[in-house]
């Protein structure tokens, strides 16, 4: 990648201690930047000194939100080489993501070359010990200087890059979880299809409630008759009844989650029984009280898995797998984190290695 223009960063940080790692909060000495201009399109890809921005107050997206972004891993395996977990499906869903919110597809094979660039510069940065990874996080936004109600003529697209610890530090912990009631995340024709911002400043409110109530998670059902099972803050949902798996169909108002795709291969050349339907939340209280309901779990990049113990829906409390991580849960935890750091044969070449 030549035409990567890289600029040094002269001051390289302390690499933290992965024992101590918050999600999010450290970042690596450079990042990825990309510029948008009508009539030119996507120019000067370059690497530069991690830091902040200078943006116009008019700029478009702090009044009118487009923006999008995407999040992935980077690992390092036993032998030293750092992998990347299915970049192309990010590439694919920024895409989808863009269209959404009218703003210009980005090439999705140079997505990855972006991606694999920054990553082999900070690959130092990329920890070593069990359940640690480099999280990744593409993103753009509108930055014309404009308060016309219109698709912006200009953006940048960043990658930052962050070290995270083991998100399991004390072993898979089932969490407890609020079905949402009042609020919804998104409609049919709305954009909850599409990983963007908005989505995420209008789910807070109930987030907090729920925190409030002792949950750690949201879980959101359709917009129109709040009765169907959509998802889990940044989660997909999966529920095992009476041996068969379930999870929402991709409606429009879902996010097509990649490791909501990689459970549903490794199901089916496990030969577990799975579909996606449509799934009411009376369907899975009826399965709880007749004792069906054998496993519930979210998927997602940043747990992989996170078996939900208890669903908390209006006046009723369902205990699932008396609180305990399910079976299947397990196994798809430990096989998708096995692929991702090179223990378990990668059968389905999800793996990128970084400098290859
Ligand atoms: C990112 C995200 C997911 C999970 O997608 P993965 O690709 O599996 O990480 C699920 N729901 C929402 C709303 C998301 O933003």
């Amino acid at each position: 990648m030549s035409s990567i223009r890289f600029e040094q960063n002269l001051s390289l940080k302390e690499k933290p201690d992965a024992s101590k790692l918050e999600f999010g909060r450290t970042f690596t000495d450079h990042m990825f930047l990309l510029d948008y201009t009508e009539g030119q399109g996507w120019h000067d890809p370059r690497i530069v000194p991690y830091g902040p921005f200078t943006l116009d107050p008019a700029a478009m997206v702090f009044h009118y939100g487009q923006a999008i972004f995407e999040g992935l891993k980077a690992f390092r395996t036993k032998e030293g080489k750092v992998m990347l977990f299915r970049p192309n499906k990010n590439a694919q869903r920024l895409n989808v993501s863009n269209e959404r919110l009218s703003i210009p597809a980005l090439d999705e094979d140079a997505f990855v070359e972006y991606v694999k660039a920054l990553v082999e510069v900070e690959q130092d940065w990329v920890p070593s010990t069990e359940g640690t990874s480099l999280y990744i996080r593409p993103y753009i936004f509108a930055t014309e200087p404009c308060l016309g109600v219109r698709a912006s003529k200009q953006y940048l697209f960043a990658i930052i890059l962050s070290p995270v610890g083991a998100y399991y530090k004390e072993g898979i912990h089932p969490v407890k979880i609020n079905v949402e009631s009042e609020y919804v995340r998104a409609v049919r024709g709305g954009t909850g299809f599409a990983k963007t911002a908005g989505n995420y400043a209008s789910s807070i409110k109930a987030q907090e409630e729920a925190k409030e109530g002792g949950y750690a998670q949201v879980l959101w059902l359709d917009g129109k008759e709040h009765k169907y099972i959509e998802e889990v803050g940044s989660m997909n949902m999966f529920f095992k009844i009476g041996g068969e798996v379930v999870t929402p169909e991709l409606n429009g108002s879902i996010l097509a989650g990649i490791t909501r795709d990689s459970v549903l291969h490794l199901l089916k050349t496990w030969g577990v029984p799975v579909s996606e339907r449509k799934i009411s939340i009376e369907e899975i209280y009826t399965a709880s009280l007749e004792g069906k309901l054998e496993e519930a779990f979210g998927t997602g990049t940043a747990a992989v898995i996170s078996p939900v113990g208890q669903l908390h829906w209006n006046e009723h409390t369902m205990v699932i797998n008396d609180g305990k991580i399910g079976e299947l849960a397990q196994k798809i935890y430990d096989t998708i984190t096995g692929i991702q750091n090179g223990t378990v044969p990668d059968t389905f070449g999800w793996n990128v290695t970084i400098g290859e």
